[in-house]
């Protein structure tokens, strides 16, 4: 039995548990529970930090006893598979590579895809929203596009680490502006602008909410290649 934990503080959490219990995988049974305590952490092998508010997430981990060291523990320990979408991907970016945003100091991420710099609601607030179908080769039925769903969601300022390796970008007529340089996280590389989901051993992130597009094939990927590393 594979328990994976879904964080379920705020925001999209519900529909990832929902598919992660969809996904099969020979010779395991998923079981995807919610995260809200130190103690149910312990019971997970991988964890799922869903879209949200990132500030927001933060500050309700905060108010629970022991549980925002203990999260920053399992997600920046390299052995442990967490999958961060959108809000997410914010979080596991470098504590220090967050940019973007209304308030300062609302940046500090928790860590886990070593060198993954971030620019917060990049292509525009809630009224931007918008879906595109991306190639993503390493899934499965590769011939397929995702339809991938975006809300207020960050992009990539800058990759400061060799070993992040690009799985899916955006198509060229949509990728925005790169983000402005910055005080803290120094100029941006416009070449990772593009990028939408990248990974990193047993981390992955997207800049899109795959738990809206009626398709588990992203979560399938993540549960085989990062959970179980085939
Ligand atoms: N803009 C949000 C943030 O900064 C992320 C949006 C999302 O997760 N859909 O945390």
């Amino acid at each position: 039995r594979l328990v994976i934990g879904v964080l379920a503080l705020q925001g999209a959490f519900a529909e990832h548990i929902h598919y992660l219990e969809s996904v099969r995988v020979k010779g395991h049974t998923v079981s995807a529970i919610a995260v809200r305590t130190p103690e149910e952490l312990a019971t997970c092998h991988a964890l799922v930090i869903p879209g949200g508010e990132s500030t927001a997430i933060t500050r309700v981990a905060a108010r629970t006893a022991g549980l925002l060291p203990l999260l920053q523990a399992f997600v920046s320990d390299p052995s442990r598979p967490v999958y961060g979408t959108c809000a997410g991907m914010i979080l596991m970016a470098d504590a220090d590579g967050v940019g973007g945003g209304k308030r300062k100091g609302d940046g500090a991420a928790w860590g886990g895809m070593r060198g993954l710099r971030v620019w917060r609601n990049l292509y525009g607030g809630q009224l931007e929203s918008f879906e595109q179908e991306i190639s993503i080769p390493a899934l499965a039925h590769p011939e397929r596009p995702f339809n991938a769903i975006f809300i207020r969601a960050p992009a990539v300022h800058s990759l400061a680490a060799d070993d992040i390796e690009v799985i899916a970008s955006l198509p060229a007529e949509r990728v925005p502006a790169p983000p402005p340089a910055d005080s803290a996280l120094g100029a941006p590389d416009a070449d990772a602008t593009p990028h939408v989901m990248l990974r990193q051993g047993r981390k992955l992130v997207t800049s899109f909410h795959p738990e809206l597009s009626g398709d588990a094939r992203v979560h399938q990927y993540w549960i085989e290649s990062c959970v179980l590393g085939r």
